[in-house]
């Protein structure tokens, strides 16, 4: 039986104040591709980063409810790793400094030519997918490829199965948010019978990597960390 894997489009959430550059860029996108998402204030971006794993981000500075930077931190500090591109009025050197060492990965000042963002934006996410064989878990680190965690203390690697890797970088590029059993099946376990492959799965891995690895959240799934 032939299986045909359709690559999904990539994702981008735009946080944007100014209504009609976020619908233009949010038309421009869709048009190249992407499936966007549109927060047009720091509060609802920083919901939307926290919840749902992106391929990339687009963020304004000047933001109502959270300034951009700190949103951005706040992102890098809970783990999320998606690359992020600032778009903003402040385009001084120093402005761009301060973006980069917040923790974005490029810096594009406004007014701003539209080709060149494509370019930056697809040049970010190839870099990304190199990078993204690397998954944060806490203080810990798992490799996708050798499908090993290791600490940041020293001690040797815990390697996964292909399915404990599968399931546990699923719910890290989702910190703070409760998966249901049937997102995970169907993300990991495609040829499961039930929703009990995922509860056995998340057992090994509290066995291998400790109790508190993931939590269960009564009647809505599980949350990568601690309670
Ligand atoms: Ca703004």
């Amino acid at each position: 039986m032939d299986v045909v894997h359709s690559t999904p489009a990539p994702s981008v959430l735009i946080v944007e104040d100014d209504s009609r550059l976020a619908a233009m860029l949010a038309e421009l996108l869709t048009d190249e591709g992407y499936a966007v998402e549109v927060a047009l204030d720091g509060q609802r971006g920083l919901h939307l980063g926290l919840t749902y794993a992106y391929d990339v981000l687009i963020l304004d500075r000047g933001l109502p409810a959270l300034e951009g930077l700190d949103l951005l931190a706040r992102l890098r500090h809970n783990g999320v790793t998606c690359p992020v591109l600032v778009l903003s009025a402040l385009g001084n050197p120093a402005d761009r400094v301060e973006g980069l060492d917040a923790g974005a990965e490029d810096y594009l000042a406004k007014p701003f030519d539209i080709d060149e963002l494509l370019a930056r934006l697809r040049a970010l996410r190839r870099r990304h997918l190199e990078k993204a064989r690397i998954v944060r878990i806490g203080d810990r680190r798992l490799n996708l490829d050798s499908r090993e965690v290791c600490s940041s203390s020293p001690g040797d690697p815990v390697r996964l199965s292909d399915r404990e890797s599968s399931l546990l970088a699923y719910l890290a590029t989702r910190p703070s948010r409760v998966v249901s059993r049937a997102e995970l099946r169907s993300a990991v376990f495609v040829d499961a019978e039930s929703d009990v492959a995922v509860d056995t799965y998340v057992h090994y891995l509290r066995r291998k990597l400790g109790p508190e690895v993931i939590t269960t959240v009564r009647g809505r799934g599980y949350r990568l960390g601690r309670a």
